[in-house]
Formats: C-alpha cells, structure tokens, sequence
C-alpha cells in the first residue's frame, strides 16, 4: 500500500484559538510530518480552506479574505509547511462544486436529515430553518475529500457521521460508476480520531468558540493569556486560596492536563485537593505553560505577517497544485460515467 493521503479542513473565520490548536492543527502537524522507519512520509498531507462551507451559518463575506489569510498565518506559524502540504481554497478549484453536483444525486434528503451533527448545530445555532446548502454541507465534504482520494480523515469525534456519508457516497459511486480501467474511482476513507477533539472554553460550559467569547487564540501574547486566564471559571466550591479543590470539575486543571508535563500536573492536582495551591498562582503557572507553547507560534506569525506577499504566493501555488489532483479525479470520474464521451 503507497502513502495514505489526508485531507483536512478548516472554515476561515480569522484568527485561530487553542481549541483549533490542540483538536486540529497540531495533529495535522504531526501528521505532515510522520515518517517511516526508512524515511519516507507516512501521509500525503492536504489542507483545504473551506469558504464554501462558510456560507451554510453566514452570508456575509466581506471579510473571508483578511479571515482567510489570518487563519493561513496561523496554520504556517502553527508548523504547516506548504512544500509538504498544498493549501488552498475550496472556492478555487471549481472540481468541488462539480464533484458535490453528482454527489448530491447519491443521497436522499431523508439520510441527511438524520444526521445527528446537523441535529445539533441547528439546536446549538437556534436556526429556525435550513438551506438546501446546508443539509447538504456533509456531501461537499465528501467532494472535497474525495476529490483528493483521501484515505484517512482526522475528526472530532462529533464528525464521525459526516465520514460515515463519505464512505457511504464513495461506495455508492463505485458500485454505480465502475472505472473501465481502474475499477473503483474512489477509496472509502477510515476515520482518525483525534487526542484532544474539544478544549473546553473559559466559561466552562462549551467549547472554545469566538463566538462564544471564551477563547485563548494562538496570536495572544503572555500578558494577554494570562489577563484571559484571570477569568477562567475554576472549581466554585474553592472560594479561599486553602479550601481543598475538586480539579476534576475545574476548567484551569483541563487545561493543565495539556500544557502541563506529567510531574507538575500531579504536583498540583496534589496539592489543590491539599489546599495548599490557591486557584490565582495556579492560573499562573497555567498561563505560562500556555505561553510557553505558543511562544515559537508567536515567532513564526511575526515572520508571515511582515511577509504577506510570501503567505499570498503560498496559497496560488498551493492551488496550482490541487488542481492538478482535482482535475485529475474529475477525469476518472466522468470516464466512469460515461460523461463528455467524445463518440457519437
Ligand atoms: S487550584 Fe487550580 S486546579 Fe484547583 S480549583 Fe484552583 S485553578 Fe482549579
């Protein structure tokens, strides 16, 4: 078997926060960079911005290209290395809105209708009603991994239903769409879970969200984590520095439970159940892990922000080459279909 290809994506809504960070950008990280005993990559790496998707929760788009290229920044800083992995935007490769065309004829809208991450944003979103568009949101993302035949898709578990579709379609146009020559058009994508899907926000009530207001983002120096941290809800029944703490309910100790090495995070899992570790040192010591981490980022974003013309040309190249991907796929799959025949 040759190397697995993933294809991940993110809505471009600006700057990005730690939620992205530990649920998405670090594991696509690892993932570009994975290698085999020999040395050779174990992933094909591609990273979609996904504007199209945008447009299912809002159709204001006056700001989707300074979103655009924050969330670029962000994905460069965070160690995405774009000789790896091409970058582009969904909006520019016209092959996904094809590929959703056709799909969207596999499907029936009862099946849609059924999928439970549609169910609930509609319920977190309070939407009285649905687009077309909208329903048919996890069939544009079967375009757009299939497109790229990838094989693997690194999720949430709360997108497990959405590959779930995508295997669905793939195997819906192979049995329909047999190729003449290389039998099955597309691979049935496996699911890869990630370690940390969901950081929980500041409020501790939900995850980390901009619209929500409860977020650390990966452009917010020390000064500003430690201001944010200042009013992170923590374990309510501590109210004195020596009251003994419950860190299994506290939204700082989650976060210590990433940032913090093994030693210091039983240290002071010890000593807030102790009492003897109050909740504003502890903040503290969680804000400059934090820091810590996001220093190098930091660094980086520095770099592409004073060089802008570079982040720019790292996008056309980036979708030069996934047109050569997509345009291929397309090929394969309208011979499969008998589309275009040049005989008559
Ligand atoms: S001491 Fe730390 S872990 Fe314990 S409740 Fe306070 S902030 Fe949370």
């Amino acid at each position: 078997m040759g190397t697995l290809r993933i294809l991940s994506g993110m809505r471009p809504t600006g700057k990005l926060h730690l939620g992205h960070y530990t649920g998405a950008l670090e594991n696509w990280v690892e993932q570009q960079n994975q290698v085999t005993e020999e040395g050779a990559r174990v992933y094909e790496t591609c990273f979609l911005i996904a504007d199209y998707h945008n447009l299912t929760t809002s159709l204001d788009t006056r700001d989707i290209f300074s979103h655009t290229l924050d969330m670029l920044v962000d994905w460069l800083a965070a160690g995405i290395d774009p000789e790896k992995s091409p970058l582009f935007r969904q909006s520019q490769i016209k092959e996904h809105a094809e590929l959703f065309l056709i799909f969207s004829m596999l499907i029936t809208s009862s099946r849609l209708e059924r999928n439970p991450t549609l169910k609930e944003q509609v319920r977190d979103l309070n939407m009285e009603s649905l687009t077309y568009g909208h329903l048919g949101y996890p069939v544009l993302q079967a375009a757009d991994i299939l497109l790229y035949k990838g094989n693997v898709v690194p999720v949430g578990e709360d997108q497990l239903p959405h590959v779930e579709i995508t295997r669905e379609i793939a195997r819906r146009f192979n049995n329909l769409y047999p190729h003449p020559h290389i039998g099955d058009v597309f691979p049935e994508p496996a699911p890869k879970i990630t370690k940390f899907s969901r950081l929980v926000g500041l409020d501790g009530k939900a995850k980390m969200s901009k619209s929500l207001g409860n977020t650390i983002l990966l452009a917010d120096g020390p000064e500003e984590v430690l201001k944010k941290m200042r009013n992170a809800v923590t374990d309510t029944e501590k109210i004195r520095k020596n009251d003994p703490g419950h860190p299994e309910v506290c939204t700082v100790f989650s976060y210590h439970e990433k940032f913090a090495n093994p030693d210091q995070l039983a240290q002071i899992e010890e000593d807030c159940r102790a009492g003897s570790l109050g909740c504003v040192d502890c903040k503290r010591i969680c804000s400059a892990n934090i820091s810590g981490e996001l220093a190098p980022l930091l660094e980086r974003r520095r770099y592409y922000e004073a060089n802008m013309d570079l982040v720019k040309s790292i996008l056309l190249d980036g979708e030069a080459k996934a047109e050569v991907i997509a345009g291929h796929t397309m090929q394969e799959v309208r011979a499969a279909m008998k589309l275009g025949e040049k005989r008559w």
